[in-house]
């Protein structure tokens, strides 16, 4: 459910044009939906009305911070995955006691931070990163609360890239060594043991994976407890898949949360969720212009002025976006098939093979739908493009939330040697 629909032969972001916003703004560039963000936090809170539950967005998602700020507003808190998210979040409004910070590789710096500003829970990744927080906690006298994240061993996600919960990925503590660990948690000075933490994907469209982990995590937390730990919170991490098109039908946040109910009933757990693209990922488009068209011998491409430095998902995921033209085609309308391809100088810079589309001639204006997560928070300034423009709407206004750099603030952290500047 989003609110990006035709109107008047015009594709609108809720009640704004968006052929007024490339025109002002220039592409390419993202806009988000403020309905649908806040439509899609309160969906979610709705679905766990009577639970007790921590929605904590993931950042990393989208972490603007007129989207952060948006969220924010509607009571959510964040899971960060370092200092500068942390400050984010912070910077948006969203009270430490409402972060939780995840991440296999926390500084001593960023813990330190993160103790001072005071946050609701620490994801820990490893032995060594325990070890670490209790000595950073101490030297900061604040005891920092913990989640030890497991890895269950189950595999999810839409894309092996994005699977994090089976036993050879990075993430999460081995599901053999993690009680060793809680009890070596007990031990340590400045640690406080309050829960524990899991995440096994990104894009998952079916729940059967994600009850068979918390069933696990479940079964834990109370051996755990049993073992005389303080388990309070069970964090089920993100992971919920969303629509990219016609035909994905990901479970609704309704089913999730009574699935987590069901898993977690009787047992008195503050439930935490870092859900992450089904907030924001339908909430945003990233819009574009078609430049030129190319004929090869064995296929047309469609060159825009969107690049993978923008949009990094198809090269990386080989993830799909709808492609919409911004001026609604009539039923009569030619369609013509299409490789989509960017500007970069990379043969992985293809947004889609063989797609059919309504026939696109230069100038017109494009929209790759679904673009709200990982899509702007993975852009890049490679081939020297200026970073993508992001711009907010709620209802009929919209506002610019992070405009295009020039090229002296592109180049602004940039220094040359004086040893060259004196021998030019
Ligand atoms: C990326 C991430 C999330 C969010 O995942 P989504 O698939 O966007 O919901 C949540 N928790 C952790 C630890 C993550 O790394």
């Amino acid at each position: 459910m989003h609110h990006f629909n035709y109107s008047g032969g015009h594709l609108h972001c809720e009640g704004v044009s968006l052929e007024t916003v490339a025109g002002d703004v220039g592409t390419p560039c993202y806009v988000y939906s403020s309905a649908t963000l806040v439509r899609h936090a309160n969906v979610i809170a709705e679905a766990f009305r009577g639970q007790s539950v921590l929605i904590a967005y993931s950042v990393k998602a989208n972490g603007n911070l007129a989207v952060l700020a948006t969220l924010a507003a509607q009571g959510c808190g964040a899971d960060v995955v370092s200092g500068g998210e942390l400050m984010r979040a912070r910077k948006a409004g969203i009270p430490a006691s409402k972060i939780v910070f995840s991440g296999v590789g926390k500084t001593a710096a960023e813990m330190a931070l993160a103790l001072e500003q005071g946050i609701h829970q620490f994801n820990v990744e490893s032995a060594g990163e325990l070890r670490l927080l209790s000595e950073v906690a101490v030297k900061v006298g604040r005891d920092a609360p913990i989640a030890l994240r497991v890895n269950p061993d189950v595999a999810a996600g839409g894309h092996p890239n994005i699977s994090t919960g089976k036993s050879g990925d990075k993430f999460g503590v081995p599901w053999g060594e993690a009680e060793a660990l809680y009890a070596e948690a007990a031990r340590l000075p400045g640690i406080r043991t309050v829960g524990v933490d899991v995440h096994i994907g990104s894009q998952i469209g079916d729940l059967t994976p994600m009850r068979a982990a918390f069933e696990k995590v479940v079964t834990l937390a109370l051996r755990l407890r049993g073992q005389g730990h303080d388990i309070r919170r069970i964090d089920v991490g993100g992971g919920l898949g969303i629509p990219y098109k016609d035909g994905d039908a990901p479970p609704p946040p309704t089913a999730y949360a009574a699935m987590i109910a069901e898993v977690t009933a009787g047992h008195g757990f503050e439930v935490i969720l870092e859900p992450g693209r089904v907030i924001a990922g339908n909430a945003g488009v990233l819009l574009t212009t078609a430049l030129y068209e190319k004929q090869a011998p064995d296929r047309t491409f469609l060159i825009i002025d969107a690049g993978m430095n923008d949009l990094i998902r198809p090269a990386l995921y080989g993830a799909h976006h709808d492609i919409l033209p911004l001026a609604e085609p009539d039923a009569g309308h030619a369609r013509k098939t299409y490789d989509v391809v960017g500007p970069i100088c990379e043969s992985t810079d293809k947004f889609a093979s063989e797609r059919e589309l309504p026939e696109v001639a230069p100038g017109d204006r494009l929209a790759f739908m679904s673009a709200g997560a990982y899509g702007a928070v993975l852009s890049s300034a490679y081939n020297a493009r200026p970073l993508v423009p992001e711009v907010l709407v709620n209802g009929d206004r919209y506002d610019i939330i992070r405009r295009r750099p020039t090229f002296e603030e592109m180049t602004g952290l940039e220094h040359v040697p004086e040893w060259l500047t004196m021998e030019a």
